[in-house]
């Protein structure tokens, strides 16, 4: 019978139904960071148990590392002790660490596909939200709490509901200037921040066949912002050209074997799916959030709308009928585990070569893993990124979410490349997160406000899909 991918991977993880109902799925990857795993050890440990599969589980430090100097201990008592524990569980426990020192480093989901840790038809499981990035490559990955980290440590399981699928088709050109993260935003302003409740969403159409791995997984990782529990794209040529060679990825004849599973992975043609949604690429536009959530968002040149929610009206000081464009920014921030991977600021660098940061304005660029930090440095970007007067800073989550220095102050304005607008979630509990494009952010730093990046540099010096 025809299945669709999630069918297929779901199938083959399957362990048993539960008496509640629910599946027990085994986890082929597990990845864990210094935040949400320390509780989870300390209660493996409590009662004397062992990890369950060290070798399908892998460790960074992303989210409280400081950006600026990486000089231990850290500044930050707090983050010098979660650091501090992540060290101890893997070394006790024998699991691969890659720490500030091994230049592996990085944000949880850019390094797992660099590395080649992220694969077709795995289950994933990471405690963090954002995990869904790794859908991109075709993988179930699935964002964590802090006891369900302990179950997959101990058990290599998880007990899951089944998902309904639904398929969301993007088809066409994209425009100059539109990029992924327009995409995804568009996708979740369409469908809701809660519209993806109990769906697995699967992108296809011919505009996410065209796009990068980088891009895809831009789009998946912002999927559970769409309230989906994952998402994915169906594994085609662009992933496994992408796959091969990475460290951890099958080698010689392996991964040629490996490809030819994977292939088989994909959505049957006449799978059938719960629901399907279908967009113009052409109707995309660079998109801007003006809310609190990131469903809340509009064309950089629209109007907001004259129904628009009053409480994210009120906290980020705009008004019904207002554009975007034009907002005077504070900050502007390229960098997340949805927008820092090379590709991403290659893009930003396009924009800014020629220019300067405004006077006004702090700028930073954080790449997303310090392989990414280093391919940029061999392509000059941080010389591009440093004479235009925006700060070249170590790879981390940094003020995607403020649990380390880089912070708003007060009522700032951030203009910023990262997939979260909620209320204080940069560090300021009136702060204030304009969510968009690298590019986008990149053109604001300079112009010290909103512009759309397709008149700011003119479109022929934007890439097209
Ligand atoms: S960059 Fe932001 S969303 Fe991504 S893992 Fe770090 S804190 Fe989470």
């Amino acid at each position: 019978m025809a299945q669709t991918l999630f069918e297929k991977v779901w199938n083959q993880h399957a362990v048993r139904t539960l008496p509640t109902g629910q599946t027990q799925l085994y986890i082929g990857l597990h990845l864990i960071h210094e935040v949400t795993s320390p509780q989870a050890f300390d209660m493996l440990n409590a009662r004397g148990w062992k990890v369950r599969a060290p070798h399908r589980t892998f460790a960074t430090v992303d989210h409280i590392v400081p950006t600026a100097s990486v000089a231990r201990p850290f500044q930050d008592a707090m983050a010098e002790q979660m650091t501090a524990a992540l060290e101890r569980n893997c070394a006790e426990h024998k699991i691969p660490l890659f720490d500030l020192s091994s230049g592996r480093q990085g944000i949880v989901h850019v390094i797992g596909p660099e590395l080649g840790l992220t694969q077709p038809g795995m289950t994933i499981a990471c405690g963090d939200s954002h995990t869904s990035t790794h859908g991109a490559f075709g993988a179930l990955a699935f964002g964590i709490g802090t006891s369900q980290v302990r179950d997959v440590l101990a058990s290599q399981c998880l007990a899951m509901d089944p998902l309904k699928v639904r398929r969301i088709e993007v088809n066409g050109r994209l425009g100059r200037g539109v990029y992924a993260k327009d995409v995804i935003l568009e996708i979740i302003r369409r469908l809701g921040v809660k519209g993806g409740a109990g769906f697995a969403y699967e992108f296809g159409g011919s505009a996410i066949d065209r796009m990068s791995m980088d891009e895809r997984m831009t789009i998946c990782n912002m999927s559970i912002e769409g309230g989906a529990r994952v998402g994915y794209v169906n594994p085609d040529e662009t992933t496994f050209a992408y796959m091969r060679g990475r460290q951890f990825a099958p080698q010689g004849d392996a991964f040629e074997r490996a490809t030819a599973w994977w292939r088989s992975l994909a959505s049957d043609r006449d799978a059938r799916y719960d629901d399907v949604v279908e967009i113009a690429a052409s109707e995309i536009q660079p998109n801007v959030t003006w809310g609190i959530n990131p469903g809340q968002s509009v064309a950089v040149d629209e109007k907001l709308p004259a129904n628009a929610d009053t409480e994210a009206l009120a906290f980020m000081g705009f008004v019904a009928g207002q554009t975007v464009k034009g907002t005077r920014i504070d900050v502007a921030f390229v960098g997340s585990c949805t927008n820092a991977r090379l590709s991403d600021l290659r893009e930003a660098a396009r924009v800014v070569r020629g220019h300067h940061v405004a006077p006004h304005v702090k700028a930073l660029v954080v790449p997303g893993s310090q392989a990414v930090r280093e391919a940029a440095e061999r392509e000059g970007l941080d010389r591009l990124f440093l004479d235009a007067g925006f700060e070249w800073r170590g790879a981390g989550c940094s003020m995607c979410l403020a649990m380390n220095p880089d912070r708003l102050e007060g009522r700032e304005i951030c203009a910023s490349s990262s997939n979260r607008n909620f209320k204080g979630r940069q560090g300021s509990p009136t702060g204030r997160t304009l969510l968009m494009s690298p590019a986008m952010v990149a053109a604001a730093a300079i112009a010290g406000e909103v512009v759309d990046v397709r008149e700011f540099v003119g479109a022929e010096v934007l890439v097209g899909h």
